[in-house]
């Protein structure tokens, strides 16, 4: 016997999750932004999005998630952290240059593989509270990372961090190699890549040569020839500071990025963090390779410092942000990236929605991934934010875009969903203790500290019973 067909045409489709929102950011070509709508999840993917009302007839969901209040966008695309240097939040800030030069600072050779892990996971909890759902990991201990990741969650690109300079030497601003070092950090990142490589359907292994000036052009070399062989996508860091460029120009006679271009690791798969202190010159090699820059707004002007991101996209670089974990906040990041194309002079060319997409579809398409997240469309993975639009600093709403990147913060997230998971709801992870994930971390932290001869200030909270 079979179904009359107005029956079978009637009766609801079963879906794992039905999201409701007041607007819908989706994030295509043409900027469409939807009104009371609603998105159906299936097997980890978008099923459907449209009219709140229609999906409400059409689907028969396990569960549903958001409101005609919350305000719906694509996970946001992080694309430049090292969890573990957590450890340094709110610690060197004030004291000027990257941690990984800067000595009597716990350093990543000091961590242990569990301190590493413990560190890494209130890293990656941080930004999946406001609204990461793919970030990129490179550290000292990239199984640690990769274990922090599937405990939290994240759609997570990670390596091993590679270097072979002497750094007690480099804050002397003396080139001098380790080979041991470079040994030991590239077998450590190929130990990984190849136990990674197809392993996980959330975890991606990259590799992340340092930087220009911690490593050799050997080195570079070595790296450049596997990511080719492997089909990797390659993490380092560009241009950062007027340091590197020095060092680089004394030991090799070449700008950090022309050095990468004759080792052979400026091209589409290289995502280069930073990128400041570059000429026109720079820029216009950097631009005609099609790199992308994993642009990093916040930490940099806390440097005092404005890449010229403007000039790059211009140029042709592909701009992706990042929080580079001394913050986790994504939004915090849009803001800020779009107030310092100002600053650079590139007076209103730049506009909000531009901003968005750096967040979500640029850093995805760096990543080779933007065919599966960052539009909210039907077969797109569901990696999805809902931001709580009854908060005051979300109104009014009209228009939108604008809204999110001049006004949104990190604390607005209400819900993420990563891989048609939902992993926070309310503010509040769904699948790990959030809290002990801090206290964790924080005990971790003191310790390092106090190993490196620092008394703390602040005493650790008290617990108490409950
Ligand atoms: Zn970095």
């Amino acid at each position: 016997m079979t179904m009359p067909d107005a029956v079978a045409s009637t009766a609801p489709e079963p879906c794992d999750l039905l999201v409701r929102a007041r607007a819908a950011f989706v994030m295509d070509a043409d900027g469409t932004v939807l009104s009371d709508v609603a998105l159906a999840v299936r097997a980890g993917r978008i099923a459907a999005i449209g009219p709140a009302d229609e999906m409400a007839r059409r689907f028969a969901p396990a569960r549903t998630l958001g409101s005609a209040h919350h305000l719906l966008l694509p996970g946001l695309v992080n694309t430049h952290n090292h969890t573990p240097i957590m450890v340094v939040r709110g610690m060197v800030e004030d004291v000027g240059f990257a941690p990984a030069y800067t000595p009597g600072v716990p350093q990543g050779d000091m961590l242990s593989e569990e301190e590493a892990y413990l560190l890494s996971r209130l890293g990656l909890y941080e930004m999946l509270r406001f609204g990461s759902t793919t970030v990129v990991d490179f550290y000292r201990h990239p199984e640690a990372l990769a274990k922090a990741a599937q405990e939290i969650g994240l759609r997570s690109f990670i390596g091993g961090r590679i270097l072979d300079a002497d750094t007690a030497a480099l804050a002397r601003r003396e080139w001098r190699s380790d080979p041991a070092q470079g040994e030991a950090t590239l077998r450590e990142a190929t130990d990984f890549i190849s136990a990674w490589q197809g392993r996980s359907p959330l975890i991606t292994p990259v590799i992340g040569p340092h930087a220009p000036d911690t490593c050799s052009p050997a080195l570079l070399r070595q790296v450049a020839q596997m990511a080719e062989a492997q089909d990797l996508i390659v993490h380092t860091h560009l241009h950062q500071s007027p340091m590197e460029v020095e060092i680089v120009q004394a030991r090799d006679g070449l700008r950090p990025v022309e050095l990468m271009q004759e080792v052979g690791l400026l091209n589409r798969r290289t995502i280069a963090g930073h990128c400041i202190h570059m000429t026109e010159a720079d820029i216009a090699r950097f631009g005609a390779a099609g790199a992308a820059v994993a642009h990093i707004p916040v930490g940099n002007a806390a440097h005092g410092s404005v890449a010229p991101i403007r000039a790059l996209e211009q140029a042709g670089a592909r701009i992706t942000l990042a929080t580079d974990t001394k913050s986790g906040d994504m939004f915090a990041a849009m803001h800020m990236a779009l107030a310092g194309t100002r600053i650079r002079g590139a007076g209103f060319a730049v506009k909000s929605h531009d901003v968005m997409r750096w967040a979500t579809v640029g850093g995805a398409s760096a990543l080779g991934i933007a065919h599966e997240v960052s539009t909210l469309r039907e077969g797109s993975k569901a990696d999805l934010v809902l931001l709580d639009g009854r908060a005051p600093n979300l109104a009014p709403l009209i228009d939108g875009p604008g809204l999110i990147v001049h006004s949104a913060q990190g604390g607005n997230v209400d819900a993420v969903v990563v891989n048609g998971t939902v992993l926070l709801e309310r503010g509040r992870p769904t699948t790990f203790d959030g809290d002990d994930v801090v206290a964790a971390a924080q005990a971790v932290a003191r310790r390092l500290w106090e190993r490196a001869g620092h008394t703390p200030r602040i005493a650790d909270a008290v617990a108490h019973a409950h």
